[in-house]
């Protein structure tokens, strides 16, 4: 067996103070570019069933803010999602690597597609080298966004294939039980530390190297900022954009009377059996989420926090964050502190 090595997931982690000479968090440049767009906000709405599909994008393509159609319907309801995006520079949507893909891809080409996510759930195979390849070969003018893998080599082989971004971590998303179901998973923040060198490495040796994604089990901006730090160019949200007005699906009305929307895992049972009637290989739960408002809102605050963890590493854009931000470990007694613990001692809310 090879040597055992230790991994680490977010709240092993937390960012050092540092001197700031900022005066106003106006000041803070967030902005990203990627393909031949430059994001305000380095995040992508993850493609889901019950995350992004054509109003999602076009409220997020307001805010400068990148989302991707699910792949999860037939190859022509999905082009009819992807012809209500209003702004031709935001066309994503997503692709599988088998059955009707070159199909599927060839309409939403037909239709403006601009960004195409291969999504697989073990992106480092065979079938996404192919993938890649004849997306390169049909259509060389697409922006590639491959995944998901979770070490090193798979960041590089990815590169290497031509994929432009590549979403990092298996396993780790709020609705996922892939590692209950088959033992298999990289924490998000040890995926980014493991990838990013490797991206330093391809670009110190001027190759192709392409732009780090993290993707799954984000919960708070605090995370979004750890995972900045750690060297992700973006990030992917899940459940932090379900539950918004622009999400699809219905409000619904709890016993309590709490307002709440569905979000499901794609490999859970509900989505499965929504999309093609029937189930197989569940790796995924269904849930319900508190109904959030407008996913400006929720951007808006979302940002706001992100901005304020750059201003505490005293950097002004997100290159400069990745280059000053000093990560640090801590202990599980830290951890606890890390969060209001006031309620343990008598406290109430
Ligand atoms: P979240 O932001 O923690 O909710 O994670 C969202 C991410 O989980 C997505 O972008 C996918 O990478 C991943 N994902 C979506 N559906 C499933 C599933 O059913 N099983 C495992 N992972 C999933």
């Amino acid at each position: 067996m090879a040597e055992m090595k230790e991994v680490k997931g977010f709240d092993d982690f937390l960012l050092v103070p540092q001197y700031s000479d900022i005066r106003s968090r106006s000041e803070i440049d967030t902005s990203v570019s990627l393909g031949g767009l430059t994001l305000k906000t380095p995040i992508i709405a993850s493609p889901m069933s019950t995350v992004t599909e054509a109003y999602m994008i076009n409220a997020l393509s307001n805010l400068e803010t990148l989302g991707i159609i699910h792949r999860y319907n037939t190859v022509s309801f999905q082009r009819k999602l992807l012809s209500f995006v209003q702004n031709e520079s935001y066309k994503s949507a997503a692709v599988g690597v088998s059955g009707d893909y070159k199909e599927r891809l060839a309409d939403l080409v037909g239709e403006g597609l601009k960004f195409v996510c291969i999504d697989i759930a073990h992106g480092d195979h065979i079938l996404m080298k192919d993938a890649i390849a004849h997306i390169k070969e049909k259509y060389p003018g697409l922006y590639i966004i491959a995944g998901n893998v979770a070490t090193a080599d798979g960041y590089k082989r990815l590169s290497e294939w031509g994929a432009d971004a590549i979403r990092l971590s298996v396993g780790s998303g709020s609705i996922c039980t892939t590692r209950i179901q088959t033992g298999h998973g990289i924490p998000t923040m040890q995926a980014i530390i493991d990838a990013s060198k490797a991206q330093k490495e391809y670009q110190d040796k001027d190759l192709h190297a392409a732009k780090i994604i993290a993707d799954g089990g984000i919960k708070n901006s605090g995370d979004i900022v750890k995972c900045l730090a750690a060297g992700a160019d973006l990030v992917m949200l899940g459940s932090m954009l379900s539950g918004t007005k622009e999400s699809p699906g219905k409000v619904i009305i709890m016993p309590d009377g709490l307002k709440s929307k569905r979000y499901n895992g794609m490999a859970s049972k509900a989505a499965q059996k929504n999309w093609k009637g029937s189930y197989s290989s569940i790796e995924g739960v269904s849930s319900v989420v508190p109904y959030k408002g407008t996913v400006a809102k929720v951007i808006r605050e979302i940002m706001s926090n992100v901005r304020s963890g750059m201003s505490y590493s005293g950097a002004r854009s997100l290159k400069e964050f990745k280059e000053k931000a000093q990560l640090v470990l801590q202990t599980p007694a830290s951890s606890v502190e890390s969060g209001p613990h006031i309620y343990r001692n008598g406290g109430r809310s």
